[in-house]
């Protein structure tokens, strides 16, 4: 970073800063200047580059010029915003004493600095720089090397002071760590450097991952961190060592970051694995939960879905959008709470009209907590209170609210009204952000502050009725009494009346100008020392009120918080109410089974993409059930031309399942779903250039994980396994999976593929069965009717779909002569041959030992075998990286 220079070569400033800058590595340094923050050295070059401002100097060091930026203090939070989001970490640099004091100390003393908070991606409180619909974690990953192959994450959104733990094993690691994609991962460096070399975490992940020594994740000194920060109100034991360790070193790292204020967070929950559906990152990237593939907001599932009316709701939405239950009991309470909401259709809308008005208290309260908010803060959470009472009631009124709902009413009923008369009588309407300069308080409130405020705002009338009883006492009509810097209140006369004034003894002579005397007097001196006194008096009591006032908030910061969370759930619910009302989506059955039986089923966002192009969805039906309680489930191949609508229904089914099980209704018109323990989805695989692995060889990593992992209870959707790579090994590959799904996991499924070879399977596996996108053929057209029906496809349409895609008419109809030709000598279907293989007969035969293989130039035999025809663009990439290999 900064060679430690000999501190003779330095001015006291800059032995200042490098020794602020010494304590915080590997953190941008805003050292406060007067009215900026500036940045130097290094710091300045990064700086301006990312934020686009100038870069000059300001004296030297070491005979060389310092280069110096800086951002002026009222546009701070903005650059602060810039820094973060490019992923900088920032150290805030404030003067800690009046510069007053430090010139007491000799001219060339330097004023007292220090870092008062350390501004990370992970540990961001400020609402300018938090997603106001989105959660922002820091998640903290930990391994014990004696506690065998285990890790344990703990996560936390500091704004809202949420904090939970989990254990994971390896397998669900990076699934995990992609469910709630936090603002900011660490863990420690030897934990960092094994996982970059397993290749268990993306490389992006472990490049921007903040790095923590390997002692912060120590689980006695953890469980020490633990009692403290939850006065002893939880047992350390109760989590496992590496999840103490995990808990340990996020508290010691927000610890850090805030500087001492208080640790903001709330007692740890455990989570344990079995509590929700896993959902792996391949899955949750396919099925567009929270994003597109593509990173955009717009056009996933949540976008189109999400009808929360808060910041907090938005936050549980996503939260349950990417966590589905797995308990049937919880699922159907939640559907409950729907149910209740639909049918009091007159209240939820007021509920919502209510929510709709209610502020942040949780992001309001955890600023106080951090000596950080201001009455705008008290504010929110006093008509926040207000707002939970007034909803508790509504709630309370409805004739059968269920479980959920009672229990909402019986939290927000507990929401401290006493606080919220009190902040309504102590805030003035629109409060300033900041406490600092007072103005906030109400006036009647606090009898000494109207006093004090009043003298203050009266001295002018005070002043005007002195002057007015020494022109009477003098006699002097041009008396006045006036004010300046130099000598504050002064009375003042025109020259010639001087002398008159200079013989009254109440006068004391101060100046003397070329037509004016300028006097004092003691009433007049006291009358200043009071008006001065009477502002900082009253922004005392102000200061003093608001800190008795944050205290009281603070003092029922667990009922705060239940209410907060309680509104979440309340908008969630009425969310999903409102869009199952909306939409005619049907209460999902949900139960213990193996049953998947969705009639009339439909993709929800791209229903709505249709919706908006005057186009009507086809809705499909689907089922999956196995045939009873201890058999294993259906699996549908279905086969179809190109934008038939096969991975639309694909996907339609997986999203089904998790609707239903985060506790939504669906878009169907029934559905029976036996819950689902693990949903994988993939649908068409994409590069992973990064990661150097090709489509095919990503399909396959995952092809593989799913093969693996799938139990009995899951629904595997999965689309053109095999596409990658040649035509036979493809084929080959898809078929094995189709058998080792029947015959092995048992999981519900449904494979869409371009083999149509493949529809020869459910002649032998029992449970398989045949579907096809139906279309019809106009004129040498195809039209597609986007249905499921029964029946394998009889031909796959490519070159009609080719014609419809613009493809020149002279390509079209040689293609078509090729594939007549082709049809004709019986090529287009080798499946024939294959139909009759038996179960698994495909894997190779063992190499015959007694024979020695010719040992040639390996490169010579790849290029003399590769049939250049028979391999897709993918396909050859993949033969190329072979090819270097073998070279
Ligand atoms: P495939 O996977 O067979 O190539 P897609 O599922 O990508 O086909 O669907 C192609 C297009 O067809 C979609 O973008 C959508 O506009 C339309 N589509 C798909 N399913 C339906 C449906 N059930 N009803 C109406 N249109 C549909």
């Amino acid at each position: 970073d900064y060679a430690a220079p000999a501190a003779t070569a330095m001015t006291p400033m800059m032995a200042q800063f490098f020794e602020i800058k010494g304590v915080n590595p590997g953190y941008l340094l805003f050292y406060r200047m007067g009215d900026f923050y500036e940045l130097f050295f290094d710091d300045a070059e990064i700086a301006s580059a990312a934020l686009g401002i100038t870069l000059t100097k300001r004296g030297k060091h070491l005979g060389e010029d310092i280069p110096m930026c800086g951002v002026p203090i009222h546009a701070a939070q903005d650059y602060l915003k810039k820094l973060i989001a490019l992923g900088h970490k920032v150290a805030v640099c404030e003067q800690i004493e009046d510069p007053a004091e430090a010139k007491k100390r000799g001219s060339k003393s330097v004023v007292k600095r220090d870092v008062v908070r350390l501004v990370t991606p992970g540990t961001l409180t400020e609402d300018d720089l938090l997603p106001a619909r989105g959660n922002n974690f820091l998640l903290s990953l930990a391994r014990l090397g004696s506690d065998g192959e285990g890790y344990a994450m703990a996560w936390s959104d500091i704004s809202t002071g949420e904090l939970l733990v989990a254990d994971l094993d390896k397998e669900s690691l990076a699934d995990e760590i992609a469910r709630i994609d936090p603002a900011e991962l660490i863990l420690s460096d030897r934990l960092a450097d094994q996982l970059a070399e397993q290749r268990a975490l993306s490389s992006d992940r472990l490049a921007n991952a903040t790095r923590r020594p390997h002692e912060s994740f120590e689980s006695e000194a953890a469980s020490r961190l633990l009692r403290e920060t939850f006065d002893n109100a939880i047992d350390p034991t109760a989590f496992s060592r590496t999840a103490r360790a995990a808990l340990g070193a996020l508290i010691a790292y927000v610890a850090e970051t805030q500087k001492g204020a208080g640790v903001p967070l709330r007692q740890p929950r455990l989570e344990a694995p079995t509590d929700h559906m896993q959902i792996d990152a391949a899955t949750r990237s396919s099925l567009e939960l929270l994003v597109t593939q593509r990173g955009d907001v717009r056009g996933a599932l949540r976008a189109s879905v999400d009808m929360t009316v808060t910041g907090a709701g938005a936050r549980l939405f996503a939260a349950r959008l990417a966590a589905p239950l797995n308990n049937p009991a919880s699922i159907n309470a939640r559907l409950d709470a729907i149910d209740t909401l639909i049918a009091n259709a007159m209240e939820t809308d007021a509920i919502r009209k209510g929510l709709r008005a209610a502020p942040d208290i949780a992001r309001a309260l955890t600023r106080l907590t951090l000596e950080r908010g201001g009455p705008r803060d008290l504010g929110a959470i006093g008509r926040g209170i207000t707002q939970a009472r007034a909803l508790g009631h509504l709630l309370a009124g409805l004739s059968d609210p269920g479980d959920e709902l009672a229990a909402i009413a019986q939290t927000l009923g507990r929401a401290p009204q006493i606080l919220a008369d009190e902040f309504a009588k102590a805030l003035v309407d629109e409060p300033p952000l900041m406490a600092r300069d007072g103005g906030f308080v109400a006036s009647g409130y606090d009898g000494e502050l109207d006093t004090q405020r009043r003298l203050g705002s009266e001295s002018r009338k005070v002043v005007a009725e002195l002057q007015a009883a020494l022109v009477e006492k003098t006699g002097v009509r041009a008396l006045k009494i006036k004010h300046n810097n130099v000598l504050g209140f002064f009375v003042e006369v025109p020259a010639s009346h001087g002398s008159r004034l200079i013989e009254d003894s109440v006068f004391i002579h101060r100046q003397t100008l070329a037509n004016a005397m300028r006097f004092t007097t003691t009433e007049l001196a006291e009358l200043e020392g009071k008006i001065a006194r009477a502002q900082e008096i009253a922004v005392e009591i102000e200061l003093s009120i608001f800190a008795r006032l944050r205290e009281a908030a603070l003092a029922q910061s667990r009922d705060l918080m239940a209410a907060a969370d309680a509104m979440a759930e309340l908008d969630v619910a009425a969310a999903l109410a409102n869009l199952a009302a909306q939409r005619n989506w049907c209460r999902p059955q949900v139960d213990a089974s193996l049953a998947f039986k969705i009639e009339g089923g439909r993709h929800p966002v791209v229903e709505r993409t249709l919706e908006a192009e005057g186009k009507t969805f086809v809705a499909n039906d689907a089922d999956l059930s196995a045939p009873g309680p201890d058999e294993a489930g259906q699996l549908w191949l279905v086969t179809g031309p190109n934008m038939g609508g096969k991975s639309t229904f694909l996907r339609q089914n997986a999203l089904i399942a998790i609707l239903a099980q985060m506790g939504s209704y669906v878009p169907a018109t029934s559905a029976h779903i036996g819950v689902v323990d693990r949903v994988f989805s993939r649908v068409g695989a994409s590069d992973d250039i990064a990661q150097g692995r090709s489509t095919f060889m990503v399909e396959m990593v995952e092809t593989a994980a799913i093969l693996n992992r799938a139990t009995r209870h899951s629904l595997v959707i999965l689309d053109e396994i095999g596409r990658g790579t040649a035509t036979f090994d493809g084929l080959s590959i898809a078929w094995a999976c189709v058998e080792t799904l029947h015959e092995t996991t048992g999981c519900r499924a449904i494979f869409a593929t371009h083999y149509h070879e493949l529809t020869a399977l459910s002649a032998t596996l029992s449970r398989v069965s045949n579907h096809t996108m139906s279309v019809k053929e106009y004129k040498g057209d195809v039209v597609f009717l986007h249905e499921v029906t029964q029946g394998a496809a009889d031909r796959s349409y490519g070159i009609q779909v080719a014609k419809l895609a613009g493809l020149p008419a002279p390509v079209i109809t040689r293609a078509r002569q090729v594939l007549d030709l082709l049809e004709a000598r019986g090529q287009s279907n080798p499946g024939s041959a294959l139909a009759d293989l038996p179960l698994f007969a495909h894997m190779p035969a063992p190499a015959d030992k007694t024979v020695p293989q010719p040992r040639a130039n390996p490169v010579t035999d790849m290029i003399e075998t590769v049939r250049p025809d028979d391999l897709s663009p993918r396909a050859a990439l993949e033969w190329i990286y072979e090819l270097k290999k073998a070279a």
